[in-house]
């Protein structure tokens, strides 16, 4: 039951904006959309906040290091604003390729200086913070069961791992900033009653989120690795600040790993949703991806299994179109809760179970393939229905027709202007080019060229 009758408050933890974000950050975003959605398919409004992170957030969760937005700029010989502005964009656009809604706020960390300092304040009034030469710590030993609110692993593992460099300003090695002094040079810097200075990560989202949802709200999600120390330093600091309750239900991401190690922008090697838009796959084939993993266990990204969601993405648009043209574009709601629609349900219900809804679509395009209109109509009821919390924009395959895109075109053009110039091994170099990149079978027949979606074969 959320806090307030017939509405969801929710905050999703945004992208440091540094940087282009991989398919590892967006597909928590597709995590935090199906929760969206599925509140929303329950009935219930959603006011749902994310921030942009375009200050603060430090190279090293040991609060040492540099600024990841002055490391953003400095590679690219730009202003940390026109980066945050660049990356904010390029981020919003993916995400809208993968049908996540845009949230009803996004709340940029540099437009909210005021409110942090505000929650600083009160928390030195308080004395759970202590003004130091270098800045504003929280004092970790004022606020009972610091970092162990969330099960992440427990502080001594933590510790024995931890690079020991303490910062001799802190009372405690623990206690983490809440606004750091500028440092000559820093591009980013406002007037606090501490100096100039600029904010700590944790901070921004409490300020943010408390702003937009209230002291106490309904649901917090970010990736695994925020478990400690963001989201922990979040607790202790909004808490401590407000002697509430903070969020009644986190919910965290499980990574998307390639080899078994997790994509990260920090170790370099990471693709974007470009990246795999270039390789010929549907953007929307790896939200179904992401929806086939669901989000406790996390996501093994390979070339197989995005093959294998592209093929099923394009089996499940060729059902639908073909169900749609056979009920002449008549659709259904079957009378009564079906069997299929419960099934459904009840895995969104089971903590967001998105394979489990998948398995409950697959029955209803079975039942789109059967070859009685009356099943066809309800079947495709049920698919578009689904469709609101899986996005896969069923509704729009069913109408289209299967057309190429700009990539494929291009390249299926090139080959028919080989082909008309009697240059027939650059022709059948690019027939297979058409094939191995995006899965399309060329045939010349005496009509002229067709084509035929077939698959990527292996990789
Ligand atoms: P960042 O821009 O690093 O703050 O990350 C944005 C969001 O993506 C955060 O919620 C992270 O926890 C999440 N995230 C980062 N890496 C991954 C990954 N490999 N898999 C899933 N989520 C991730
Ligand atoms: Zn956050």
């Amino acid at each position: 039951m959320p806090l307030r009758a017939g509405e969801v408050g929710m905050y999703n933890c945004g992208p440091t904006v540094y940087d282009r974000q991989h398919i590892g950050n967006l597909y928590s975003y597709v995590v935090a959309d199906v929760v969206r959605r599925t509140f929303e398919y329950f009935g219930y409004r959603v006011k749902q906040v994310m921030n942009i992170t375009d200050v603060g957030h430090i190279v090293d969760d040991a609060d040492e290091g540099e600024d990841k937005m002055a490391l953003g700029a400095r590679r690219a010989g730009k202003d940390p604003l026109q980066i945050a502005d660049e990356y904010t964009r390029l981020f919003m656009e993916d995400r809208r390729k993968l049908n996540v809604q845009d949230p009803g706020v996004v709340a940029k960390a540099t437009d909210h200086i005021a409110e942090m300092i505000a929650l600083i304040q009160r928390l030195i009034e308080k004395g759970n913070a202590y003004v130091a030469p270098d800045g504003v710590y929280f004092d970790v030993t004022t606020f009972p069961g610091y970092g162990t609110r969330l099960n992440a692993e427990s502080p001594e593992q933590r510790v024995a791992g931890a690079r020991v460099e303490v910062n001799p300003h802190k009372r405690h090695p623990s206690d983490f900033a809440l606004w750091r002094a500028a440092k000559p040079g820093d591009l980013q810097q406002w007037d606090s009653p501490w100096g100039r200075g600029n904010p700590g990560w944790h901070i921004e989202c409490s300020a943010m989120s408390m702003k937009y949802l209230g002291e106490t709200f309904d649901i917090h999600t970010g990736g695994e690795d925020h478990l400690f120390p963001h989201h922990e330093c979040e607790i202790a600091q909004s808490e401590a600040a407000t002697g509430k309750p903070f969020v009644r239900y986190w919910l965290h991401v499980r990574f998307l790993r390639v080899d078994n190690e997790r994509m990260a922008k920090s170790k370099g090697g990471f693709f974007t949703l470009d990246d795999i838009s270039g390789w010929g796959y549907d953007p929307l084939a790896f939200r179904l991806l992401a929806l086939g993993a669901g989000y406790r266990n996390g996501l093994d990204f390979t070339t197989k299994g995005m093959d294998a969601a592209q093929s099923r993405l394009e089996r499940w648009r060729r059902t639908i179109r073909t169900a749609h043209a056979a009920t002449k574009g008549r659709v259904a709601e079957p009378e009564g809760e079906h069997a299929i629609t419960r099934e459904f349900r009840d895995a969104l219900l089971d903590d967001f179970n998105t394979p489990k809804a998948l398995a409950a679509a697959e029955k209803a395009l079975n039942l789109a393939a059967t070859v009685d209109t009356d099943e066809q109509e309800h079947a495709l009821w049920m698919l578009f229905d689904m469709d609101e919390v899986l996005a896969l924009s069923l509704k729009e395959s069913a109408t289209t027709n299967d057309e190429l895109s700009a990539d494929e075109r291009a390249l299926f053009d090139r080959r028919e202007a080989a082909r008309k110039a009697g240059d027939y091994a650059k022709s059948d170099e690019l027939r297979k080019e058409l094939l191995e990149r995006f899965g399309i079978q060329v045939k010349d027949t005496k009509d002229g060229t067709r084509w035929e979606r077939v698959g990527r074969k292996g990789a």
